[in-house]
């Protein structure tokens, strides 16, 4: 077991650190309060090769693996972005990405990944339903063959990323539950046109993660062509899995860096600030405690997470480490969001000192992508042999 970075990945992390310092947490709290979507950040994040950084040279991409996209994300993120950064990622390399690059065909490769890489297209993925939440077997999208394609009805939420993005992910029954032999047959992916006609969206007010919207989504009978399949007709389910695992590792990436960057906030302002004497605030146990105890919670998330990548890149199964990195993660950096917030004092309310930002963002990821308690059912099944509880 070797736990030294290589020079190929130093260099990445160097590349990845010089973008992100070039937009830091001033840019991002301006995007923030406009709910723009980060356009120059990403369109440096492309330029500089970091987009494509595990899709194939000949697609435009470094041909790198997930461990390398898992140490760019942390870094960038660590920089000012926050998490959010990281969901940048999951639209575009991973929804996008991950499911042409292993499900399209070799049509879908050649004309969509190397816009992805240079930032020409951008995705989106739509799999949550107002009914179904966690449970998306029982999503009632729809699909019916019509012609050579189909014909697709129904409703999503909380899909992010949908006004600027070109293409949509959808994901949808093309069984009905009751004639499938069982319930994780009958699914199926397609790769639609965002803005094609019969498909309407409308944002969400929302606590946090700004500078993305998260929308309600429509199909009212809207044409899917014959090539829009991605994989095999109804047996999208488990490779729908192959972008959820990964979307975990790229989520924990970017909580690990936004922790950091929370720690860092936390602990400059606990240096500087002095109430009662000459002794700064920094100096006491009660404060030092809190955020020692949270840096060790996202190295050992870091390290499981790179192991879930490292997995990915080895063909080996990693469902639990990612599963349980993004868990350690996703309650570690929210907890040190509202304790450097805490250490702040009331500027650690005020929009200046960014960590408010970090801890809406943050708190996001306790339920999404994937639930905590989702994880913790995961695990007492998978890992412990336990019941299946529901
Ligand atoms: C800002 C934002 C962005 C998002 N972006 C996207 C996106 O781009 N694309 C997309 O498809 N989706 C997206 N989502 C949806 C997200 O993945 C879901 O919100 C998440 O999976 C939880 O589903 P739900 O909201 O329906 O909660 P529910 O399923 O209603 O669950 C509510 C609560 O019950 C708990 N619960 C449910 N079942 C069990 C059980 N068996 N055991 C224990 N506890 C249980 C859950 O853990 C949760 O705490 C986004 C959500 C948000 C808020």
């Amino acid at each position: 077991m070797d736990f030294a970075l290589s020079e190929e990945q130093q260099m990445m992390i160097e590349t990845a650190r010089k973008v992100g310092e070039a937009f830091g947490p001033d840019y991002w709290r301006a995007k923030d309060a406009d709910k723009a979507f980060p356009v120059e950040c990403w369109q440096a994040v492309c330029d500089s090769g970091l987009a494509g950084a595990m899709l194939p040279e000949d697609l435009g991409g470094a041909g790198l693996g997930m461990v390398e996209v898992a140490l760019i994300i942390e870094e960038l993120c660590a920089a000012g972005a926050g998490a959010t950064l990281a969901q940048v990622f999951m639209l575009n390399p991973i929804f996008g990405g991950v499911s042409v690059a292993k499900y399209g065909t070799d049509q879908m490769k050649a004309d969509w990944l190397p816009k992805l890489c240079t930032g020409e297209m951008q995705f989106c993925m739509a799999l949550t339903e107002p009914d179904a939440g966690t449970n998306s077997l029982e999503l009632r999208t729809t699909v019916v063959p019509d012609g050579d394609g189909w014909q697709l009805n129904g409703q999503k939420i909380w899909i992010t990323g949908v006004p600027q993005s070109h293409k949509m992910l959808v994901v949808t029954r093309s069984t009905p539950i009751d004639q499938a032999p069982k319930k994780t047959h009958g699914i199926s992916l397609f790769m639609i046109d965002t803005d094609r006609e019969g498909v309407s969206h409308a944002a969400i007010d929302k606590l946090g993660t700004n500078t993305l919207p998260s929308s309600q989504v429509f199909f009212d009978n809207v044409r899917i062509e014959a090539d829009e399949l991605i994989g095999d007709l109804d047996k999208g389910w488990h490779q729908l899995l192959d972008v959820l695992n990964t979307e975990r590792i790229v989520t924990t990436a970017g909580l690990i860096g936004a922790g950091r960057l929370a720690i860092r906030l936390g602990v400059d302002y606990a240096k500087e600030r002095r109430v009662f004497g000459d002794r700064p605030i920094g100096s006491y146990q009660s404060l030092q405690f809190p955020l020692a105890q949270h840096w060790a919670e996202l190295e050992a998330a870091k390290l499981l997470n790179l192991k879930a990548a490292s997995f990915f890149d080895n063909g080996l199964p990693f469902g639990s480490e990612s599963n349980a990195a993004k868990l350690i993660a996703s309650q570690a950096t929210s907890a040190v969001a509202e304790q450097s917030m805490q250490v702040m004092g009331g500027m650690g309310f005020s929009k200046e000192m960014h960590v408010e930002r970090l801890w809406r963002d943050a708190r996001l990821f306790r339920f999404a992508p994937v639930s905590e308690e989702m994880i913790l059912n995961y695990i007492a099944m998978a890992n412990l042999g336990l019941p299946r509880s529901y």
